[in-house]
């Protein structure tokens, strides 16, 4: 609550106001159509989770589990978080429904919101939209490649403009342990050189550190041991198919060596999504990103299940959706006002607007309005083709007056009629 006793919403949460509506349904939309196009099911899964899903899955070490889940505890006593990303409640949902029985592939696709107690800058809030698409079965190249390419899709069909996909293999539990040992003794030789948050990423987080933006962490990063030369050969194949098959799109995308999304769960392919320059500082807020997650349904009890997914941030994407190219679905305009005049007329609006809807006609009113002149100097605002006018004594006849607003000109019709007589009118 403020000083002056209003209440306001919590730091780094907004209200997403009707004027903002268009652009997050314009998301949805497209994010519908490519879905459905490439198979995908449309899943939803809660906001609050038991906590461990993510402590699990995400991971311990994670920034958003550490620094950023927001975490709550029943009266009862269970342990839950609001939900800061949307795979491991995928996950969770897979076995939980029993989806290994469904056929290979499993693609879910979702869009809502989620949370995360992070520092409120551009960008960045404490409680953002994100869509993400997962594909849960297979392990082949190409289907990390299409992911991608479908990523490349929505945001293309959303006309954003000069795109760049970064891209980068982490390996697996065969490559990367040695990979971090090679790293970590890489990094605790110029540990001096290392900015403070990185110096304590060598304890928990090695891979962390090849994505810090600070300028003393790249000047160390440049000779640092890269994961591409330490692949094992089925991650070194997998990684080049990824890339291969890319080639055959038009996804533009270029290798980074130091991408590594930083979540436990990742294997092999990561990616990250950008638009515009790099800002050598502050690097790039990524409009989204995703990767291969072969474990982690294993990691929660299913059966040995490889799967990769990406997420997009809707907030980052509406920002850029200024394109005058882009068309949006704008509600229906009525054709038909309808006046009532005093109390008794009123009560039969009632019934003849249900009638009007249940027609599919869409009728205005103004329900709170009392007399004829500032209902019809609505109606002439809203641009309507004809008022339906219902006074005291047309309802006592059981009668409506139909008026042309272009015209001015009036007629009777029988109060049963005018849903039908409404209808030809407006063919
Ligand atoms: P991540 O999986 O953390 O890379 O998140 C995927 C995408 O969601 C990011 O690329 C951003 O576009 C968006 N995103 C993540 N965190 C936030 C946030 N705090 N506020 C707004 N958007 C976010």
């Amino acid at each position: 609550m403020s000083k002056k006793g209003k209440f306001q919403t919590p730091k780094g949460i907004h209200d997403i106001l009707p004027k903002k509506q268009k652009y997050y349904r314009k998301v949805y939309q497209v994010c519908k159509k490519i879905a459905d196009y490439y198979g995908f099911q449309e899943i939803y899964t809660p906001i609050l989770e038991d906590r461990g899903v993510y402590e699990k899955g995400t991971g311990e070490g994670t920034d958003i589990v550490q620094k950023e889940m927001f975490k709550l505890k029943t009266k009862g006593g269970e342990k839950l978080a609001l939900r800061p990303e949307g795979t491991p409640g995928i996950a969770r949902a897979y076995i939980e429904n029993g989806m290994s029985n469904w056929q290979t592939p499993v693609k879910l696709w979702y869009f809502g919101p989620f949370f995360r107690y992070e520092k409120p800058q551009a960008g960045r809030y404490r409680q953002f939209w994100q869509f993400g698409f997962e594909i849960i079965g297979q392990s082949d190249a190409a289907v990390d490649a299409e992911l991608i390419q479908i990523f490349y899709n929505i945001l293309r069909e959303l006309r954003i403009e000069d795109l760049s996909i970064k891209i980068n293999s982490i390996g697996d539990e065969e490559c990367r342990p040695e990979y971090i040992e090679k790293l970590e003794e890489y990094f605790k030789e110029n540990k001096k050189n290392l900015c403070k948050n990185c110096q304590k990423r060598l304890k928990d987080n090695v891979l962390r550190i090849l994505d810090c933006k600070n300028k003393k962490c790249n000047k160390v990063k440049e000779d640092a041991p890269q994961i591409i030369d330490n692949l094992c050969d089925d991650c070194h194949e997998h990684f080049k198919k990824v890339l291969e098959f890319l080639d055959k799109t038009e996804v533009p995308y270029e290798l980074d060596p130091y991408l590594v999304r930083g979540l436990d769960y990742y294997t092999r392919t990561v990616f990250e999504v950008f638009t515009g320059e790099e800002d050598e500082e502050e690097g790039q807020n990524a409009l989204g990103g995703g990767g291969r997650y072969d474990k982690l349904i294993e990691l929660f009890g299913g059966k040995e299940t490889p799967a990769t997914g990406m997420a997009g941030g809707v907030e980052r994407i509406v920002e850029k959706l200024v394109d005058e190219r882009l068309t949006f679905e704008e509600p229906e305009k009525a054709r038909v006002f309808l006046a009532q005049i005093g109390e008794t007329a009123k009560r039969e609006t009632f019934d003849l607007l249900e009638e009007f809807r249940k027609k599919g006609i869409k009728v205005a009113e103004s329900l709170g309005r009392n007399s004829l002149r500032p209902q019809l100097n609505i109606a002439d605002k809203m641009e309507v083709d004809y008022t339906l006018i219902l006074g005291k004594k047309e309802v006592v006849e059981d009668e409506i007056i139909i008026r042309n607003m272009k015209s001015g000109k009036q007629k009777k019709v029988k109060l049963s009629k005018v849903v039908s007589e409404m209808k030809k009118k407006l063919k």
